[in-house]
């Protein structure tokens, strides 16, 4: 992406319109298992203002990942908004703004802020569907798909490391 802002110095130009489609297919999401990025679009304008200029984009995404409960991929979907200044970086102390999108000479790439903004809104637990019921814990059949008849005694076995964090009795803590 290289989004010429030259245009905006003539003096009837008031906005830039931007819209596409991100080439990229792997989404760099620290600890998320992205498996497929399937598109990544963007739709905005860049406006003149008296401080730089401000972007506004709509962003809609869709990607693969593996469901947190029953292991299986899923397709994802999502919408998301940058919305920012941008100021030409001239080398003095950079504010850290998360709002302020720097640039050098007279072209600006979004990628990068675009990827950012998708991360960022991507829901905290992967998930195939709300209700996932995941896998069995003892057979690892896939709930959703078929009942088992496992019996599963005892506690639940995501409760039982808590177990460890009730104090003993008359024991050292
Ligand atoms: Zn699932
Ligand atoms: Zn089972």
């Amino acid at each position: 992406m290289n989004i010429d802002l030259s245009e905006l110095q003539k003096e009837d130009v008031l906005s830039i319109h931007i819209e596409g489609e991100l080439n990229k297919n792997v989404l760099d999401a620290s600890e998320r298992n992205i498996k497929n990025l399937k598109y990544v679009e963007y739709r905005g304008d860049i406006y003149k203002a008296d401080e730089g200029k401000i972007v506004h984009v709509d962003i809609h995404y869709e990607y693969e990942e593996v469901c947190s409960r029953c292991l299986t991929i899923f397709t994802g979907k999502g919408s998301t908004i940058l919305s920012g200044r941008l100021i030409k970086n001239n080398n003095e102390i950079e504010e850290i703004d998360d709002e302020i999108i720097y640039y050098n000479g007279e072209n600006v790439d979004l990628t990068d802020d675009i990827l950012d903004m998708v991360i960022l809104s991507l829901p905290m637990k992967p998930l195939c569907k709300k209700d996932c019921k995941g896998l069995c814990p003892k057979c690892g059949i896939n709930l959703n798909k078929r009942k088992c008849d496992c019996v599963l005694e005892g506690i639940d076995p995501r409760l039982e490391k808590l177990k460890d964090f009730v104090p003993k009795e008359g024991g050292d803590v």
